[in-house]
């Protein structure tokens, strides 16, 4: 699978997109599934982000690909008034977020669905993920605020 101009999306996305590299490439065919999937260490029984080769915690290299849940909470968040690239220009004010998952591993990402105001935001804040089909190859995950648990699936 390589990123072929000939298969752009027909409107034009104007951000950078990214390039999967044989460590990411297992999580970004996950997230085209609309599925989470990262790496799982199998010595210290622990998820970890950003994928790589080997363990950040305890350096082992025994590997596997597991699906998360893609439900976390907020850990921080900032609202952004000034794109740091032309391709968000439109798109100001955004809020940009460190989101802890349930199992651990904290990813840099968007939140949607909420408004860019200090009072609709908090720390804590339950999210999940969804997906977003940047091109045919790229689906991003952002993460929107989980309404109410009693709405959600037991
Ligand atoms: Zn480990």
């Amino acid at each position: 699978m390589s990123l072929s101009k000939e298969r752009m999306p027909k409107q034009q996305y104007a951000k950078p997109i990214p390039t999967p590299s044989p460590e990411t490439q297992r999580y970004w065919e996950g997230c085209k599934s609309h599925e989470l999937w990262l790496p799982f260490c199998r010595a210290c029984q622990s998820f970890f982000f950003y994928p790589r080769r080997f363990c950040p915690q305890c350096f082992g290299w025994d590997i596997e690909w597991r699906q998360v849940s893609g439900r976390g909470k907020v850990y921080s968040y900032a609202i952004q008034h000034r794109a740091f690239h032309p391709g968000w220009a439109q798109e100001t004010p955004y809020v940009t977020a460190i989101v802890e998952l349930d199992e651990g591993p904290r990813l840099y990402t968007n939140l949607v669905d909420v408004e860019p105001d200090p009072n609709s935001l908090r720390c804590d804040m339950p999210v999940e993920v969804v997906f977003d089909d940047i091109s045919e190859e790229i689906s991003l995950p952002r993460f929107r605020p989980v309404l109410s648990s009693a709405e959600g699936p037991a």
